[in-house]
C-alpha cells in the first residue's frame, strides 16, 4: 500500500528525457507526457523502474468528459491445484476468464483509490470480459497509487472473493494465478450526471 509518510527522496524527473513528471502525492506510477515513457517508483529502493503505460481508446463514445484511471494488467496463467468445498468444483475458470477451458488471459487490477467493492467489480468484469481495444501513447496519467506488488495482492483478493462468493461453501483452495508481464493501462471513464462514472471500454458503472 502507498507510503503516507510524505517523504519522497527521489527527484521525480523522467529518466529518459529529464522532464518533470506530473504526479499527485500518493502516486507510485508516472507517465512522462514529453517522451511517453512510464516509470514505477519502487519504494524499497527509491528507484524509478521503467514500466509500459498505454492509454486505451474508448470503445463507447459518450458526450461527457473523459478521465483516465490506471489498471495494472498482467498475463495470467491460472492453476487450481485443489479446491475443497461441499459442492461442485467446476466453474472457477468461467468466473475468471468467462470460459471453462480458458486458463490463460489478462488479469485486470484497478490501481486507483476507490471503494473496495469498485475494485472487485471492475477487476472481475474486465478480467471476465477480456476486452479488446486500441491504445495510444498520449495523455495524462494520475492516481496510480498501487504498486505492481500491491496489485498482485489485490488480484488474489479479487480471485478469492469470486471463489468464496460461490454457493458451495469453499473451505480451502490451493491455486496460483501465474501473473507475469505487468503493464499499466489507463482506462477511459466518463463522469455521469449526478454521481459516479462509467468506463468507456465495457461500460461498468461505479
Ligand atoms: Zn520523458
Amino acid at each position: 500500500m502507498p507510503d503516507n509518510s510524505g517523504l519522497r527522496l527521489v527527484a521525480l524527473k523522467c529518466k529518459k528525457c529529464g522532464s518533470l513528471l506530473n504526479a499527485d502525492a500518493r502516486d507510485v506510477v508516472f507517465y512522462c507526457g514529453n517522451c511517453d515513457s512510464g516509470f514505477e517508483l519502487i519504494n524499497e529502493k527509491d528507484e524509478l523502474v521503467p514500466v509500459d503505460i498505454d492509454f486505451a481508446i474508448p470503445n463507447k463514445k459518450m458526450n461527457s468528459q473523459v478521465v483516465y484511471y490506471p489498471f495494472w494488467v498482467f498475463d495470467a496463467n491460472v492453476k487450481i491445484d485443489s479446491r475443497d468445498a461441499a459442492g461442485t468444483i467446476t466453474g472457477f475458470l468461467t468466473n475468471i476468464f468467462g470460459k471453462e477451458d480458458k486458463k490463460v488471459g489478462k488479469f485486470y487490477v484497478p490501481a486507483f483509490e476507490t471503494q473496495l467493492e469498485n475494485i472487485r467489480k471492475l477487476g472481475l468484469e474486465f478480467t471476465k470480459n477480456q476486452p479488446e481495444f486500441d491504445v495510444i501513447k498520449k495523455g495524462i496519467l494520475k492516481g496510480c497509487s498501487y504498486s505492481r506488488k500491491d496489485a498482485e495482492k489485490i488480484a488474489d483478493f479479487i480471485f478469492l472473493s469470486i471463489e468464496a462468493g460461490k454457493s458451495d461453501m469453499l473451505r480451502n483452495i490451493t491455486y496460483s494465478l501465474g501473473l507475469s508481464s505487468p503493464k499499466v493501462i489507463a482506462v477511459p471513464f466518463y463522469r455521469l450526471d449526478g454521481s459516479g462514472m462509467v468506463d468507456g471500454i465495457i461500460g461498468v458503472n461505479i
